[in-house]
């Protein structure tokens, strides 16, 4: 893999975080492919597999059906199939946390490969939850979907709450639901407060998740692009790189630990 991009802005970019003391990162589906998750929207991607439809927060609440559909899918490992692990992207951003540079991670993936990484779960900020819980929706207990899979896999039913009987649902944002309450300001805190914002693997196309990065520009950051296409806000960038998140990510890494 030649010239997928030059050193000189792997070089600018190393440079800006040897500098920076408060970074964000905003990771969206590009960080995690190499991981093996499919971006949802591709082809290929979930939605041509599954229904849309039945992800509307509206339909689930409403058809005992949905969620049985669903629960099926959470058996037969239809979303997380492979058991997956973080890759080199995950473990640069996890490096820069260990470096003392990283303020947060604002991510729009929902598979826990971050913490996995080694990121601090309470520096990660996911904005469209976890796929690796499931909650309740009365009491808010939450579980291990893994664990409730191990005692459930053979019912017909979906599970209900040990605790109160609820509907549990998995813990990420359907269509039409509102974001964890909190999640999003706080991402929205750090983002005015950061010195450098890097976009890793994101479109920048999903509401309001795209706002974070332009705050922090708005505010003074510096920001960095780093994704396989275009997106609305690559004008802004001071430094915008087009190519997959692993390599790029490595490849920083590599110079930022000769400049500190
Ligand atoms: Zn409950």
């Amino acid at each position: 893999m030649s010239d997928i991009s030059s050193d000189d802005k792997i070089n600018a970019v190393a440079a800006m975080i040897a500098q920076a003391s408060r970074i964000v990162v905003f990771t969206g589906a590009g960080v995690s492919t190499e991981s093996g998750i499919p971006d949802f929207r591709s082809p290929g991607g979930i939605w041509t597999k599954f229904d849309p439809e039945d992800f509307t927060i509206d339909r689930f609440l409403s058809s005992a059906e949905t969620r049985r559909k669903q629960w099926r899918i959470l058996v037969e490992g239809g979303l997380m199939k492979a058991r997956p692990e973080p890759n080199r992207a995950h473990y640069a951003i996890a490096e820069l946390e260990k470096m003392g540079k990283l303020s947060c991670v604002v991510t729009q993936n929902v598979d826990n490969l971050h913490q996995m990484a080694g990121n601090d779960p309470e520096k990660v900020f996911e904005l469209h939850g976890n796929m690796r819980y499931l909650k309740c929706l009365s009491c808010e207990a939450r579980y291990v979907a893994d664990e409730m899979l191990a005692k459930h896999a053979f019912d017909e039913e979906a599970p209900v709450c040990e605790r109160c009987r609820g509907i549990l649902k998995p813990d990420v944002i359907f269509f039409g639901e509102a974001l964890p309450p909190g999640v999003f300001e706080q991402a929205t805190y750090h983002a005015n407060n950061c010195d450098l914002l890097i976009v890793i693997g994101s479109s920048l196309v999903v509401y309001p998740a795209a706002y974070v990065p332009i705050y922090a520009k708005e505010a003074g950051a510096k920001l960095v692009i780093i994704n396989m296409s275009s997106t609305p806000y690559d004008r802004r960038a001071d430094v915008l790189i087009n190519a997959s998140a692993g390599e790029v990510m490595e490849r920083i890494l590599r110079e930022v630990r000769g400049r500190i």
